[in-house]
């Protein structure tokens, strides 16, 4: 047996019991799972501090005292144990809350100890609770380094004695016990060379003992280059074998239907870049393979008038569309605006959704199934099992975050034969590296530029103080004849109290907006949705001038007179969701405002979030602080898309060594596209043991 592949049992220490439960909670099974399960922070042994000069705004102290008194307070649950740890100048209180009959076994009195831990305060004094503790012989003995690895664990383990201090000792009794040859490298000698990489058994050791900062900072490097490397490479073989295998229908994008629409019917001259993604996707309909492309753009940048003449390609080589929308309004919104200038073109195209009943319905799926309209418009109601197509050969979903990879299998296997082109639209700015990861199996198309005209929307936070001049303003605005929204939260939509702040807004606003002079429409999730519709259409014909809603209207909405963007309690929104809230605003030549309203008590993140929707309207930069804010699991789509699988890389802090790590991968398969080449054997290997993973890798979200 390979020295890795042996259970961790066969380390000293480490008994059936143990094997179990770190089997159990850590998933560590065998000496290569303790290898490659790294250390998530480490502990700078050089920093010492005395009590006395403890500071109050320091996170994590690390101390070197003797321990003086342990004992026990409190009764049943409540119980603790508490010890006092002196140095010459000063006393602090240790205290332990769980395992506590472990830890006083453990613990000597009168025993020099080096203490870690997070710093807590209970009445203005200093406190650490569980800390760290190895005594002083055996941390002057074995921390020569300085920096000792810190694992995560968890509360089981600690509770039945698998500390910090076992850990590392089972990670030094394998690294004294393993060879170099024990460690397989996994790079090609060349790319180690070229990149001047640390050999991995060296990486694989000085990531858990480095003997310095240096040192631990170029292993790093190497195991996150390796990471990242491979899943590139997983990722690019995989496109390039959806390439080969899946058959497309083969379109073509100079048949009658789009060039009359081009033509005859086309309202405005396409933007530069919405001719070249275009492009892109005519050339995907027209090459014979299955199109898998995501189409990424900002609010308003015209991404709908793409996807109408894509579908145009596919009813000129004879199949069927269909567009799904991820709610009712805007698949209404959507089916409104293609159906008339379908109608001209004597084509037809149908909506569906749960609202769509008895007859209409049946009438609506036997056109489907029949082939005698072209195109489908609707709800998730259209990947439900009734409905069936004649030949569907396009596949497009708007705002795709709404859909999980589930739902977009249940469409892709509506097809008769073979799988349709899928076109994903998201107007979610997700940052190019991120992209790279998370979607990586899909070709991405970016619409980076606005219709012509457009002014930028300009952006104020407001406090309730100021209602006043707001109120004043929205009338200027209106007597121009501009429209206004006004938007609250709605997190939950059962939650009664958000629901009573938007009553209450409304009725205020009539006392402003008296009518008959004035007229509002009112939409919230707790309306049916025929009413729901009758109010936003009133709004988008021009016959209300404000609209009070919840977050419904988020997502799409399209009414181009709108020029006021009002946010109630605009802390409690999420970045992306205040700039998709924004761009509802500011689609027509107008100039259009964004009034933010808050409260006077921020938190930190909210005036950060406040902060950056005031200083820029660029789509990308808000998606870059969102992750900052955020962390990048949070970004929609990638948490099962296995970028949170990562071991070591963080996609926010290593954007650039993945744009690095792809372009070199990119090079390597246009060169040796099945790595048979023997230089590129190693990575041939690796990529065959490491199938399943790679390839749960690499799934979109
Ligand atoms: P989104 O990308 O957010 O879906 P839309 O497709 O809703 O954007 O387009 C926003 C607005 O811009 C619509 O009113 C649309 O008619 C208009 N529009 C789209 N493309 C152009 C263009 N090339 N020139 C002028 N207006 C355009
Ligand atoms: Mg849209």
């Amino acid at each position: 047996m390979h020295t890795l592949d042996q259970p961790i049992s066969y380390l000293k220490g480490v008994g059936p019991q143990r094997a179990e439960l770190l089997l159990k909670e850590l998933r560590l099974r065998t000496l290569g799972d303790v290898l490659l399960d790294f250390p998530f922070r480490y502990v700078d042994r050089t920093q010492v501090t005395k009590i006395a000069d403890i500071q109050a705004d320091s996170e994590t102290v690390q101390l070197i005292g003797t321990l003086t008194t342990a004992k026990y307070e409190g009764h049943g649950r409540k119980k603790r144990l508490k010890a006092v740890l002196k140095d010459d100048t000063g006393s602090i209180e240790l205290i332990w809350f769980r395992s506590i009959s472990t830890i006083e076994k453990m613990i000597e009195l009168q025993q020099r100890y080096v203490v870690f831990g997070k710093l807590g305060w209970f009445n203005h004094r200093p406190t650490i609770a569980h800390p760290e503790m190895e005594s002083l012989e055996e941390f002057l003995h074995k921390n020569k380094a300085g920096l000792a690895p810190v694992y995560h664990s968890t509360e089981t383990l600690t509770k039945r004695g698998i500390d910090i201090r076992i850990r590392r000792r089972m990670i030094r009794q394998l690294l004294d016990r393993l060879a170099s040859s024990d460690i397989p490298e996994t790079l090609p000698d060349y790319l180690i060379q070229k990149q001047r990489l640390m050999p991995r058994a060296e990486a694989l050791r000085a990531i858990h003992l480095p003997t310095g900062p240096e040192q631990l900072r170029q292993a790093r490097h190497r195991l996150k280059f390796e990471e990242l490397f491979y899943l590139q490479l997983a990722l690019l073989q995989r496109n390039q074998q959806r390439k080969d295998q899946e058959a497309g229908y083969k379109m073509r994008s100079d048949g009658p239907q789009l060039t009359g629409y081009l033509r005859d019917y086309i309202p405005f001259e396409l933007t530069g870049a919405q001719k070249r993604v275009l492009r892109e996707i005519a050339d995907d309909l027209r090459s014979g393979y299955q199109m898998n492309r995501l189409l990424q753009g900002d609010v308003g940048s015209g991404k709908t008038m793409v996807s109408l003449l894509a579908i145009l390609m596919a009813i000129d080589s004879g199949y069927q569309a269909c567009l799904m929308a991820p709610t009712e309004i805007l698949a209404q919104q959507h089916y409104h605006s293609f159906r008339e200038s379908f109608a001209s073109m004597g084509l037809t195209a149908d909506f569906l959704s749960g609202s769509v009943k008895g007859k209409e319905r049946e009438a609506v799926l036997d056109r489907l199934a029949s082939g005698s309209s072209q195109l489908i418009i609707g709800t998730h109601a259209l990947i439900e099992d009734p409905v069936t197509f004649h030949n569907l050969g396009l596949a497009i979903t708007d705002e795709q975050h709404r859909f999980g990879v589930k739902q977009r299998a249940r469409l892709w296997a509506k097809a008769k034969s073979g799988a349709p082109h899928i076109l994903v639209m998201t107007a979610t700015p997700i940052p190019r590296t991120l992209a790279m990861t998370s979607y990586g199996d899909l070709d991405v198309s970016v619409i980076d530029e606005l219709p012509p005209g457009r002014k930028p929307v300009s952006t104020v936070h407001r406090r309730e103080t100021q209602r006043a001049s707001v109120i004043e303003f929205m009338h200027k605005e209106i007597a121009k004849g501009r429209q206004v929204y006004v938007v609250y939260p709605l997190i939950d939509e059962s939650e009664k109290l958000d629901l009573q702040n938007l009553q209450e807004g409304y009725d205020q606003l009539l006392i402003y907006f008296p009518r008959p002079r004035f007229q509002l429409s009112v939409v919230h999730g707790r309306m049916k949705p025929q009413d729901k519709d009758l109010e936003m259409q009133r709004f988008a014909q021009g016959k209300t001038q404000i609209l009070v809603a919840t977050t419904v209207i988020e997502v799409g909405v399209n009414v181009p007179n709108a020029s006021v963007m009002i946010i109630e309690n605009a802390e409690r929104f999420g970045l992306s969701q205040l700039h998709q809230l924004r761009g509802r605003v500011g689609r027509g030549a107008e100039q259009s405002y964004c009034i933010l309203m808050s409260g006077y008590k921020l938190s930190d993140d909210a005036k950060k979030r406040i902060g950056t929707m005031c200083r820029t309207n660029d789509g990308f930069e808000i998606a870059r602080v969102d992750l900052e804010l955020r962390g990048p699991g949070s970004i929609h789509g990638t948490q099962q898309s296995g970028t949170v699988g990562l071991k070591i890389a963080d996609l926010l802090e290593d954007g650039a060594l993945l744009a690095h790590v792809r372009q070199i991968a990119k090079l390597i398969t246009s060169k040796d596209p099945d790595l048979s080449h023997e230089l590129n054997a190693p990575l041939r290997q690796y990529m065959q043991s490491h199938a399943e993973q790679l390839k749960n890798w690499s799934k979109i979200g």
